[in-house]
């Protein structure tokens, strides 16, 4: 008998922990990479001021930046990369001066909306095996162009002042490696520097439950908080490259990969190319993405609300259908009570105000539970949401 009950209080105190900490928002950190194509900042932009009329704070996103596509085409040679080569890299320079000058013009009004403009380095090149001096060398040339657009680019008058960012390099607090692919060495050159975070890692995002971690290597845990993108497990079709070149079809079976578009792009379709094979299903296929963000909002939400990492590009893989797939979530999840679908810099405040015993008892889930959502309730908003 007193056996029994003290199991039976043992099972409720391993089920429920003690409430320790006030509930946490959910957050969810909706990112874009490279952000070169102004057609695509105009969708952005577009997007998020019919999701804040009338409720400024609903949608925030955090853009990634490329500077590459601050240099137009004819001064690409003033970059040096970390191979010491002039005016390369693996994703498109700026084209012409009117285009870097539109490019300005919507970094800057979507800064001045309260976005939030981070880097994604200069050349877009993988960076895992670069030496201290190589990222150290990266990362001055990208606050070197950050700092001056107008006079690289050769402009003067009013065209300098249009083509001039209305923040400095310094202002920007975090780092997302093209390829997600940094390594040790650029975390310890990000701690040297004024970095706040880095969103590289694709490690922590092996379970999509937990809380951001600082990265010990950096200032002696003091340093750099971890953001890394959140891993889904999910039934999704899929095929690898090698079964479309033998003609095979595709199979629907469980996978595991970063919540992110072109990771979903390049399963789907055995290899993301251009010309995309399965061009008749790309509707479906983003639905199937939907749904795993959406799962993975529910889980967190519902759960220790740990924060969502979702990242896209401006590059409109498969139609588009995946950015158009991210905006009927934002519509379901964004200005629903409790959740903030902000920058990380707003996240980076938040775990800085939560402390380390913070932080841990938000992880286990020791606060009061709020009624929880179903994921029947968000498919079905997710549907109503129009594009
Ligand atoms: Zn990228």
């Amino acid at each position: 008998m007193f056996k029994s009950l003290s199991l039976t209080l043992s099972f409720l105190i391993a089920s429920a922990p003690a409430i320790a900490v006030e509930r946490p928002p959910q957050f969810v950190l909706l990112a874009f990479d490279n952000c070169q194509e102004n057609q695509s900042w105009k969708q952005v932009s577009d997007f998020l001021d019919q999701m804040n009329t009338g409720s400024k704070d609903r949608l925030r996103y955090t853009f990634f930046l490329s500077a590459t596509g601050l240099l137009a085409d004819p001064v690409r040679h003033t970059y040096t990369d970390p191979m010491g080569r002039t005016g390369k890299s693996n994703i498109n320079f700026g084209g012409g001066e009117d285009e870097v000058i539109e490019r300005v013009r919507w970094i800057n009004k979507l800064h001045r909306d309260g976005n939030e403009i981070a880097s994604h380095a200069v050349g877009h090149f993988p960076g895992q095996d670069w030496s201290v001096a190589q990222w150290r060398h990266e990362l001055d040339q990208y606050d070197y162009i950050i700092n001056n657009v107008a006079s690289i680019n050769g402009l003067k008058g009013d065209k300098a002042k249009a083509a001039t960012l209305a923040f400095s390099a310094d202002q920007i607090r975090g780092f997302r490696a093209p390829y997600l692919q940094g390594g040790k060495n650029l975390i310890q050159v990000l701690g040297e520097r004024r970095y706040a975070y880095d969103t590289s890692d694709s490690n922590q995002g092996w379970e999509p439950t937990t809380w951001p971690k600082r990265f010990l290597e950096a200032l002696g845990g003091k340093g750099l908080w971890n953001f890394g993108l959140g891993f889904l497990t999910l039934n999704a079709t899929q095929i690898t490259e090698a079964d479309l070149k033998a003609g095979l079809p595709r199979q629907k079976k469980s996978i595991k990969l970063p919540a992110m578009d072109y990771n979903f792009c390049y399963r789907q379709t055995g290899g993301c190319a251009e010309k995309d094979p399965f061009k008749a299903e790309q509707d479906k296929d983003a639905q199937e993405m939907l749904v795993g963000y959406l799962n993975y909002f529910a889980t967190n939400y519902n759960g220790n609300r740990a924060p969502v990492h979702i990242g896209h590009h401006f590059q409109q893989y498969r139609g588009g259908s995946y950015n158009r797939a991210l905006m009927r979530f934002a519509r379901a999840v964004c200005g629903r009570p409790e959740v903030k679908c902000t920058t990380y810099k707003e996240l980076t405040d938040y775990m800085e105000k939560l402390g380390t015993t913070g932080r841990n008892q938000v992880q286990e889930g020791r606060f009061d539970k709020a009624a929880p959502v179903s994921i029947e309730e968000l498919v079905q908003s997710a549907k109503l949401a129009s594009e």
